[in-house]
């Protein structure tokens, strides 16, 4: 999948509200990315990074579809509250 199609799927996941910030704590935010599976996506504040559980990100170690969903559902976050 080129990068164009992964910000394509992201960006369809963000808007259909498949996105979901389950919990966040002092370290960590941890989503919920409803696509065909559910995917666990973990944002580690103190590395500044993202991991997610399913394969494209196992293999690839770059990100997936579901880990720039979840920065769209943040930014989203972060405009509203400014
Ligand atoms: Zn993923």
């Amino acid at each position: 999948m080129g990068l164009k199609e992964l910000e394509k799927k992201a960006r369809k996941l963000f808007k259909e509200g498949r996105v979901k910030l389950d919990f966040e704590s002092g370290k960590r935010v941890y989503f919920s990315v409803y696509s065909r599976e559910i995917h666990s996506v973990i944002f580690d504040k103190e590395k500044n990074e993202f991991k997610c559980d399913c394969k494209y990100f196992s293999v690839k170690q770059k990100e997936c579809s579901h880990i720039k969903a979840c920065k769209l559902l943040l930014k989203n976050l972060e405009k509203k509250e400014q």
